[in-house]
This record gives structure tokens, sequence and C-alpha cells, in this order.
């Protein structure tokens, strides 16, 4: 990828760029914890956004993306809005840059991208934090890291139509080789743990389905978390987010509340313990608790929280079948990828398995897809 970005570069626009990449994520555990104030615990991957770029003292942006064999060229002001989606999100940076203050002239870029697109690991927020790194450093912008994320969630918002949370960008942004950020999504605090499974691999199989239920199941399950949030608040006024709430506290409201309710709720307070469970389990290096923690959230997002699906619950069931350590949806749910940490002996015979059965039960195979976790946004030297 490196090669062919710099040749294209030289021979579009000549010599003399600088090689800036970041990455896409996985969530190792934490799903639907966002919107409640809980914790994710997401890491950066090998897959990601490459780019060589160089000012052009032009005043307006050259870019070529190689994954689209595409060009496209606009200027810096609110007007200048490009035509292709691509360019969006490059344009976005560019102008949620300005709007905090820092400074953006002309430049030339090529970037390609290895991140499968709309698979679940955020190719967006790779492109948006390779860019805001970029930006910052070619300009000498000296914005912090976590405004670097912002300014890839607001590109999300304003440009792009897509109304995101905060932890793509943040796990793009922050993201580092051997190592997944936990982030609490009402502090914004955060804190790295250490993530070297050595033995184990993780590999995610993508159902390559997406059921529309999604975006309204999504507002009713929103819905419910904060009904039953307002409901705990009425004896415990400290719960401001339902991540706040114990267990028996929502024991108490069990007859005021719709059972629907009650089970999403039990979902996402046991999902942000689960979190915490998890991190401990990595600190002692102890990854078969770790799986079995992300096997607990398949079934909590499945039977309790309802956003899973027959062709998710399938490849779950096998994992477990197989002995495969960790297994779980990964994402709102709905379809989409299971994330998987399984042993380096049972890895060929469970990517196998699972592409054959899967395909022989649904009639279309799955995409498989190894992941390590690297480095996010950084100059290349
Ligand atoms: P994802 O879940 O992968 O983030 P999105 O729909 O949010 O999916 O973002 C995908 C969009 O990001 C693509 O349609 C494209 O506009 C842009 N994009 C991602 N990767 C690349 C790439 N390698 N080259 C050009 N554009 C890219
Ligand atoms: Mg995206």
């Amino acid at each position: 990828m490196k090669t062919k970005i710099q040749a294209k570069f030289k021979e579009l626009y000549g010599d003399g760029a600088r090689l800036f990449a970041s990455a896409g994520r996985v969530n190792l555990i934490g799903e639907h914890t966002d919107y409640n104030g809980g914790y994710v615990f997401p890491g950066a991957i090998d897959k990601g956004i490459m780019a060589a770029i160089k000012p052009n003292g032009l005043g307006v942006v050259r870019a070529f993306s190689i994954d689209y064999n595409e060009a496209s060229e606009f200027g810096l002001n609110e007007e200048d809005k490009p035509a292709q989606a691509w360019a969006r999100y490059i344009f976005g940076v560019c102008r949620e840059t300005q709007k905090r203050g820092g400074k953006v002239e002309g430049f030339d870029t090529v970037f390609a991208g290895d991140v499968p697109l709309g698979a679940g690991l955020s190719s967006s927020a790779a492109l948006e934090s390779t860019f805001a790194f970029a930006i910052n450093e070619l300009f000498k912008n000296g914005i912090d890291k976590f405004e670097l994320a912002k300014i890839g969630q607001s590109t999300e918002h304003n440009y792009c139509g897509v109304k995101c949370g905060i932890m793509d960008q943040f796990a793009s942004c922050f993201g580092k080789a051997g190592s997944l950020i936990r982030l609490n999504c009402k502090t914004l605090e955060y804190k790295y743990f250490p993530f070297e499974p050595k033995g184990y691999k993780l590999v995610l199989i993508d159902s390559c389905v997406k059921h529309e239920l999604a975006s309204s199941a999504y507002n009713k399950r929103r819905a419910s978390c904060e009904n039953a949030a307002a409901a705990i608040r009425k004896n415990h006024p400290e719960v401001e987010f339902l991540s706040d709430a114990k267990r028996i506290w929502l024991e108490e409201v069990r007859a005021d509340i719709p059972e629907e309710d009650f089970l999403r709720a039990e979902y996402v307070i046991g999902e942000v313990q689960r979190v915490l469970d998890f991190c401990d389990a990595l600190e002692r290096g102890d990854y078969e608790t770790a799986g079995e923690m992300m096997y607990q959230t398949h079934f909590g997002m499945s039977k309790l929280y309802e956003v899973s699906c027959e062709e998710l619950d399938f490849l779950n069931k096998l994992a477990r079948k197989m002995d495969v350590t960790g297994s779980r949806v990964m994402g709102g749910g709905f379809g989409g990828c299971t994330i998987n940490l399984v042993k380096d002996e049972l890895y060929k015979p469970f990517v196998d398995a699972a592409v054959a059965q899967f395909t022989a039960k649904f009639g279309h195979a799955p995409k498989v897809y190894d992941v390590v976790i690297s480095d996010g946004a950084r100059e290349l030297k």
C-alpha cells in the first residue's frame, strides 16, 4: 500500500510528501453501553488508512483516492463541499479543524485503505483520524488528541449525516499496539489495559447481513433504558444514566416498569460490570475468563437486549460448540460481525467450519477478517 501511494503521489504532485496513517477499530466488550453512560473497550486494528500529504500553497485541496481511482478538488469554505462521499470526510475534517481555530491551507494528498467498508470496523473513523492527525501536524495547530477525535465525530455529524458517538474516532486516535482502551462514556476518562493474547488470535466473521430493523429497534432500546433509569432515579436520585444503577436497584422497580424495559436494563447493568470484570481478567493475563465474558455479552444481547439475529446466533453457537475461547456479536446488532478470541491451534478448524456451515445454512459465504490490536493515528517515518 505504501509504495503504491508514494508512487501515485509522485506521479500526480511530485516529491516531498509526508506519510500518515490511522486505523479502524474493534470493540472487545461494552456494547450499547455508550448512550447509557457506561464503558466501551475498543482498540485500534492493523487495518487502516494511509495518506501521503503535502501543502501545495494553492488554497485548495487536491485529493486522490486510490481505492476509488478518483480525484476530487475542493476549496476550504463551507460552500465548497465536494460531490464525492469519500471526499466529504476530508473536507469535513478541514472545516471542523478550522471551526476550532486551527489553520488549514491547501494540500495535495493520495490515500488508500484496507479496512473493509461498512463491515463495522469503522473505515470512516480511520479516514477522519488520518486527516485530522495529519492536518494538525502539517499546520502545527497543537490540537490535543481528544479534540482530534471530536473533529472526526463532528465530521460524521455535520458533513456525512451520521449521528455517531465518540468511540470509533477515539479508538482510532488513541489506539496503541498491544493495548485496549477503556473509555467511560459519561466522564470521558480513559485507561489503557494490556491486550497481548499470546497463543490466541482475534478473528471476525462477517455475516454480511444487515437487517432493516436496526434503527427503529435502536430507538426503542434507548427509550426502554431511559424509562428504567427514570424509575430507578425515583429511589436513587444519583442515577443520571442507567449505568449508574446497581442490579438490586433495578430489582426494586421491577413491578413498576414493563418486563421488556426490565430485561433491557438488566443487560446494560450487567454489561457495564462485565467490562470491569474483563479488564480485571486482562490484568491477570486471564484470556479464558475474558473470553467467557464475551459469551455472556452475546447471551445478553441475544436474549435480554434482543439485538442479535439468526445468523449471528448461529456463528456464536458454533464457536461455543468448538470451544472457541470467546465469541460475541460486535456492534449494534441485527447483522454485521461476530468477534472471536480463538486459540492458535483452533483457528483454522474454526474458521473453516464457520465458513462451510454458515454457507450451507444461509446460502452465502461469510467474510473472515483477522485483526491484531495495533497503533492508531501516527506519522510514518
Ligand atoms: P464504516 O462502518 O466502515 O465506517 P461507513 O459507511 O461509515 O462504514 O464509511 C464508509 C465510507 O468511508 C465509504 O463509503 C467512503 O466514503 C469512506 N472510506 C472508507 N475507506 C475508504 C477508502 N479506503 N478510500 C476512500 N474512501 C473510504
Ligand atoms: Mg463509519
